[in-house]
C-alpha cells in the first residue's frame, strides 16, 4: 500500500480547464471515493493518476515516487475496468493469469498465483469456466482478479458497478469493501452516486466543475457540508 499525494494538479483539454487545481493525500490503505456530478472531472483526475493522461500541470506523487511523468506500467497501480473487458475466449484462470503470461512467468508459478487470488475472490470453483458461463458479480471479480494478481500498490476503480443491476450493484459494494479489509490496499473509486460513497469511503473527496469541495470522512462531509453544493448534492441521495 502506498500514500498518493497530488499538488496543484491541472488539466486542460484546448481552452477547458477541466481540472483546476488539485491538492490532495490520500493516506496508504484508504478507501478514497472521488465523488461528483456527471461531467465535474472525475475519470480525468483518475486517469491522471493512472498515467492514461498526461497532467497539464502540478505533480503526482506514489509511494515515494514522483511519478508524474511516468509510464503507466511504472506505477505500480492496478486500474479495474468493468466486467466486460475480459477476453470470452478464455477460461477464468487463464483470464486471470493473463498479465503474467504476457511477461513470460513460468506456467506453474502462474497457476500458483491464480490460485491464491480465486482464493481471496472465492472463484476456486470456477476456474476453468469461460465468461459466458458466469453469473455479472462473478465476471466483475474475474476482472478484479486480473489486477490483484499483478500486486499493485494502489487500485483505481472508475465507476466499475455502474452497468450491473440494482441488487448485484449492492451485492458488490459489500464485496469490494471487504476485499479491501482483506489486502489493505490503498484504492481510489470513482462514482457519482452518493450513496455508494457514502458507503464505501474511508475518505471521500467531493468534485465540482474540477475543484475539490470538501475532503472528510463520510460523517464529516454528510455532517459538516463545508459548501452549499456539497450540502445539496450529497444531502439528495438518488
Ligand atoms: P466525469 O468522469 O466526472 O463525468 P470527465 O473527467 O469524464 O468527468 O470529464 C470532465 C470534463 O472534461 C467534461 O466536460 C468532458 O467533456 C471533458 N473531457 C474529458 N475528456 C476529454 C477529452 N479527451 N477531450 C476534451 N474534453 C474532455
Ligand atoms: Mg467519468
Amino acid at each position: 500500500m502506498s500514500r498518493v499525494v497530488l499538488k496543484n494538479l491541472k488539466k486542460s483539454f484546448g481552452a477547458v480547464d477541466v481540472i483546476q487545481g488539485v491538492d490532495l493525500e490520500i493516506e496508504p490503505g484508504e478507501f478514497c471515493v472521488f465523488v461528483g456530478p456527471s461531467g465535474c472531472g472525475k475519470s480525468t483526475l483518475l486517469r491522471m493518476i493512472s498515467g492514461l493522461e498526461e497532467a497539464t500541470s502540478g505533480t503526482i506523487g506514489i509511494g515515494d515516487k514522483n511519478v508524474t511523468h511516468s509510464d503507466p506500467s511504472q506505477r505500480g497501480i492496478a486500474m479495474v475496468f468493468q466486467s466486460y473487458a475480459l477476453y470470452p475466449h478464455l477460461t477464468v484462470a487463464e483470464n486471470i493469469g493473463f498479465g503474467l503470461s504476457l511477461k513470460r512467468m513460468p506456467k506453474p508459478e502462474i497457476a500458483s498465483r491464480v490460485q491464491e487470488v480465486a482464493r481471496v475472490l472465492q472463484l476456486e470453483s470456477l476456474l476453468d469456466r469461460r465468461p459466458k458461463e458466469l453469473s455479472g458479480g462473478q465476471r466483475q471479480r474475474v476482472a478484479i482478479g486480473r489486477s490483484i494478481i499483478r500486486n499493485p500498490k494502489v487500485f483505481l476503480f472508475d465507476e466499475p458497478l455502474s452497468n450491473l443491476d440494482a441488487a448485484l450493484r449492492s451485492q458488490m459494494r459489500i464485496e469490494l469493501t471487504e476485499l479491501h479489509e482483506r489486502l489493505g490496499t490503498t484504492m481510489i473509486y470513482v462514482t457519482h452516486d452518493q450513496t455508494e460513497a457514502m458507503t464505501m469511503g474511508t475518505k471521500i473527496v467531493v468534485l465540482n466543475r474540477g475543484k475539490i469541495e470538501q475532503v472528510g470522512t463520510p460523517m464529516e462531509v454528510y455532517q459538516n457540508p463545508v459548501t452549499p453544493f456539497v450540502a445539496g448534492f450529497i444531502g439528495s441521495p438518488k
